[in-house]
């Protein structure tokens, strides 16, 4: 599943490729995604309209249009991305795909459709915050994702502190292999209750946070130049990690065995050593 790295370096290399050019056609294969394709919602709000901007929310690519509608494309388990030329005979498990007026279509592929599309019109999409991500937390890399705020949300909660970073109510974007990595470097056990961290840890968190996930982003940012020839391969980054998938191996910074317990039904990795 594309972690908050992979969604954010799709997001910057889809950018220079729409920003400017006209939707003029849309093609859909005719099968739901995790929700029904809006196929009548796409034609009315995106079709014909140039794209202003490409960004992201959470896990969801957002294509806004020049009259403020907005295409938002969550690519599930296995969704990818790509552009090729028109007349590129479309492959097995193509759902969508948006024609540009310079003859390229993106093409959006999802074998095992737990990908979503939704449209929202200039109108609706004027502020998708208190509406469509009411439930997500704040960005890692935002202001409001702060030792305090972490502190605050975290007051009696019993869960381990790995799971709470999970939440995506508390902060969106930190899957499972970067709470590992981001509790590694943070030298906090991914165990500990979330209501006994210090400000001084919660501090911690939030630095390694962005480090880890700033350091994924760059790692991806050379995939960007894929999308110029339209074989984008999805997959994890070539990130180097230090405790994720490394169960029994030495601690990088210790040299201890590497653990792994199941917490939360996920695999949990920590050095039992550097992590208190
Ligand atoms: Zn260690």
């Amino acid at each position: 599943m594309p972690e908050l790295p992979e969604v954010e370096v799709i997001c910057r290399g889809l950018r220079p490729h729409l920003v400017g050019r006209t939707i003029t056609r849309i093609g859909h294969s005719g099968l739901q995604l995790r929700t029904p394709v809006p196929v009548d919602e796409l034609n009315r709000h995106i079709v014909n309209q140039a794209v202003t901007d490409v960004d992201r929310r959470a896990k969801y690519l957002i294509i806004t249009m020049q009259d403020e509608a907005k295409l938002l494309i969550h690519l599930g388990m296995s969704g990818r991305l790509g552009f090729f030329p028109q007349q590129t005979p479309t492959a097995r498990h193509d759902h969508l795909c948006l024609l540009l007026d310079n003859g390229i279509e993106l093409r959006f592929n999802d074998a095992r459709r737990f990908g979503a599309v939704h449209v929202f019109s200039g109108t609706e999409a004027t502020d998708l915050e208190p509406t469509f991500f009411a439930q997500s937390g704040p960005e890692p890399f935002s202001q409001a994702y702060s030792a305090p705020y972490l502190m605050e949300k975290a007051r009696g909660r019993q869960s381990p502190v790995k799971v709470f970073l999970m939440t995506n109510e508390i902060v969106v974007g930190i899957g499972n292999i970067y709470a590992n990595e981001i509790l590694f470097a943070a030298r906090i056990s991914p165990t500990r209750h979330s209501a006994t961290l210090s400000l001084a840890e919660w501090r911690r968190i939030v630095t390694k946070s962005r480090l880890i996930l700033e350091q994924a982003i760059d790692c991806g940012g050379s995939t960007i130049s894929d999308f110029a020839n339209a074989n984008h391969e999805s997959g994890y980054f070539q990130v180097n990690f230090r405790v994720y998938d490394r169960k029994g191996q030495p601690c990088l910074t210790c040299g201890r065995a590497i653990e792994k317990i199941q917490l939360g039904g996920r695999a949990c990795y920590f050095c039992p050593k550097c992590q208190k």
